[in-house]
C-alpha cells in the first residue's frame, strides 16, 4: 500500500515543516487492541506459567514489551480516557459511572483525523458507548456490540470484535486505489471480564472448577481471536507499516489483598497492565523501567507524525523504543469510586493514600512486588516526600481539567445502574 509521506500528514494537520526527503519514513496505520480486566501475570510474556496465550506471546516477541506498566485507575472509563487524551482521570471528569469525557478534549482519534487518518473503533464494553465520550474522533465507530446485546457481561464477543475490525482492514485494503491514507482503528475485547464463561475448546486445559479456571480460558478465547486479527495484517501485507499497540485497561484482583474484580483498590494486581508496541524499524526489547499508560498518547502522536502537546502529564516513549532511558518522573493513579485512593510510585516505591480511611500505605516493589509489608512507619521522610510530590501532581491534574467540565452526564438509567452493579461495580 502506498502512503502519503510525514509531510503531507503535518500539513494536514496545520504544522509547517519544510521539505519531504525521498528517505522519509512513510506514516504508519495504528492499531490499538485494548482487553479488558487483564492482568499482566495472567499473560505467558509476563511469566505466566499457563498457556493462556500464545499469539500476544509471539506479538510480543516482536515488540518492545513494558515489564511495569501502570495504568491511571482500575476501570475502564478513567483507564480508557488516559489513553485518548494522555491526562490523569481528575482531568477527564471521569471518576464515576455518571461522568462522560467532555466533549472539550482533542483526543487521539480527533488528533489522527485532523492529520488525514481514517478512524475507525470497534467497542464492546458499556463504558465505550456514545454517551461516555470515548467516540470522539472516530470516523467509524460501531457500537452494535455495546447497544445490541441485553445482557454483555454473558456475552461473547471477541469473534466479532475480530470480525468487525478485519472487515474495516479488508475494506481500507480493497479502497486502496482510490484512497492511501494512513487508518487508524481501535479494537476493545470484552471477554475476560466477569462473568467468566467456559469456552468450549479453550477453556479446557485450564479447567472450569473456579472462577480464576475460567478466567483463564476466557483470557485464552480472546488470545486467539487477536491472533486472528495480527493475522489479517500479515495476509494482507500491512505488518511492516502498521503500528500495534496492545494493552490493557486494568487488571483483576484475586483476593490478593481480600477482593475480588477491581475499580476496588490501586494494588498493582488492578493497576500494573500489560503494554507491547510493534513498530516497523524498531528492534523487540524488554523495558524493566516503570512507564504509565499516560505516556501512550505522546507516543503514538509521535509515531504518527503528529505534533505533541506541551505540557502533557506523559511523555513519549519513543526514546525508550530506540533503547534510550524514560522520564524521570513518578507515576500516578486514582480512584473515586466510592472509595477515595490516589497511588504514587517513584522507583521501587509506591504509595497509596487512603484518604477515606485516612491511611497512608508505602511499599517497596522491588523487595514485596506483591504489597504484603507496609513500611510506612519506617520511611517516614520518603512518605512525606511521596505525598507532597503526589499532591502536586493532584493538584496540576485538577487544574488542567478546569474549563473542560463535563458537558453532560451519562444519565445511567435504574436498568443501566443494575446492569453495571451486576458487572462487578458498586459505587
Ligand atoms: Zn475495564
Amino acid at each position: 500500500m502506498l502512503r502519503a509521506c510525514l509531510l503531507t500528514t503535518a500539513l494536514a494537520a496545520g504544522l509547517c515543516l519544510t521539505g519531504c526527503e525521498a528517505d522519509e519514513p512513510p506514516v504508519p496505520n495504528l492499531l490499538l487492541i485494548s482487553v479488558d480486566t487483564l492482568r499482566a501475570d495472567a499473560l505467558e510474556p509476563y511469566g505466566y506459567g499457563r498457556p493462556t496465550s500464545p499469539n500476544l506471546a509471539r506479538l510480543a516477541e516482536t515488540s518492545v514489551v513494558f515489564e511495569q506498566a501502570h495504568a491511571t485507575s482500575s476501570w475502564t472509563l478513567p483507564t480508557l480516557a488516559t489513553v485518548m487524551t494522555g491526562e490523569l482521570p481528575s482531568t477527564t471528569h471521569t471518576h464515576t459511572f455518571a461522568s462522560s469525557l467532555p466533549l472539550g478534549f482533542d483526543t487521539l482519534a480527533e488528533r489522527l483525523r485532523a492529520a488525514g487518518f481514517d478512524t475507525a473503533a470497534v467497542a464492546s464494553h458499556t463504558f465505550l458507548g456514545v454517551k461516555y465520550g470515548l467516540h470522539q474522533g472516530f470516523t467509524h465507530f460501531d457500537d452494535d456490540l455495546v447497544n445490541f446485546i441485553a445482557d454483555s457481561h454473558n456475552a461473547i464477543t471477541s469473534d466479532q470484535v475480530t470480525a468487525k475490525a478485519r472487515a474495516f482492514i479488508e475494506a481500507k485494503v480493497a479502497a486502496d486505489r482510490f484512497d492511501d491514507g494512513p487508518w487508524f482503528l481501535w479494537a476493545h475485547y470484552f471477554d475476560p471480564h466477569d462473568s467468566y464463561l467456559a469456552h468450549e475448546g479453550f477453556s479446557e486445559p485450564f479447567g472450569t472448577e473456579t472462577d480464576r479456571d475460567l478466567y483463564d480460558g476466557e483470557i485464552a478465547f480472546t488470545d486467539h481471536h487477536i491472533g486472528a486479527l495480527l493475522s489479517c495484517l500479515d495476509e494482507l501485507g500491512l505488518a511492516n507499516e502498521t503500528v500495534v499497540v496492545f494493552v490493557a485497561d486494568h487488571g483483576e484482583e484475586w483476593r490478593d489483598h481480600g477482593s475480588h474484580g477491581h475499580g476496588q483498590t490501586l494494588y498493582e494486581e488492578v493497576v500494573r497492565v500489560p503494554l507491547t508496541l510493534r513498530v516497523p524499524g524498531y528492534a523487540p526489547r524488554r523495558v524493566t523501567e516503570p512507564i504509565s499508560t499516560l505516556d501512550l498518547f505522546p507516543t503514538l502522536l509521535e509515531l504518527c507524525g503528529v505534533a505533541i502537546p506541551k505540557d502533557l502529564p506523559g511523555r513519549s516513549l519513543v526514546p525508550i523504543l530506540a533503547g534510550g532511558a524514560g522520564p524521570d518522573r513518578a507515576l500516578v493513579s486514582e480512584l473515586r469510586l466510592g472509595v477515595a485512593f490516589d497511588a504514587i510510585r517513584r522507583g521501587s516505591h509506591k504509595l497509596i493514600v487512603d484518604r477515606k480511611q485516612q491511611q497512608v500505605l508505602l511499599f517497596d516493589l522491588a523487595t514485596d512486588p506483591l504489597e504484603q509489608r507496609d513500611i510506612a512507619a519506617e520511611e517516614p521522610e520518603l512518605v512525606a516526600a511521596l505525598r507532597a510530590e503526589l499532591e502536586q501532581r493532584l493538584a496540576e491534574a485538577h487544574a488542567r481539567g478546569r474549563g473542560l467540565a463535563p458537558s453532560g452526564s451519562s444519565d445511567l438509567s435504574a436498568a443501566e445502574a443494575e446492569a453495571l452493579s451486576r458487572l462487578g461495580y458498586a459505587e
